[in-house]
């Protein structure tokens, strides 16, 4: 009961890095966030459980690191995510992008386990500069 309710503290803390966050982050973005609180391996667990619950996606960026990202009308083992990634090469930040249409229909026959879209760019804050 007491781990439980530990585990439930832990998770609303993780939980609490990303509503404050506008863009995905990595395992290392969210350990350094929460260092003194919650300890890396920890970290990567409730990041797996929250993959597993439907609450957060995983993004595979192309500098070989993956990010997360909260999501929006995804439940338990089944995620809807088909949206497109940005990588801003400046700021270093990766972003959900919602509104650009959808991926391509697949032909018939072909079965689609896993989609990424990903573009690499400045974002606007950077391109400002
Ligand atoms: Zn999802
Ligand atoms: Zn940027
Ligand atoms: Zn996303």
């Amino acid at each position: 009961m007491e781990k439980q309710r530990r585990n439930t503290k832990t998770k609303k803390l993780v939980m609490d890095v990303f509503r404050h966050e506008a863009g995905a982050l990595c395992h290392a973005d969210l350990v350094q966030r929460l260092a003194g609180k919650v300890d890396r391996v920890t970290v990567y667990r409730i990041l797996q459980r929250f993959f597993d619950e439907g609450v957060v996606h995983k993004i595979s960026a192309e500098n070989g690191k993956t990010y997360y990202a909260l999501c929006h009308d995804c439940s338990a083992g089944q995620h809807a995510d088909d949206h497109a990634h940005f990588y801003c090469m400046s700021c270093k930040t990766v972003s959900c992008i919602e509104a650009v249409g959808q991926f391509p229909q697949l032909p018939q026959g072909y079965i689609a386990a896993e989609a990424s879209w990903f573009i690499s760019g400045y974002c606007p804050s950077c391109r400002a500069v």
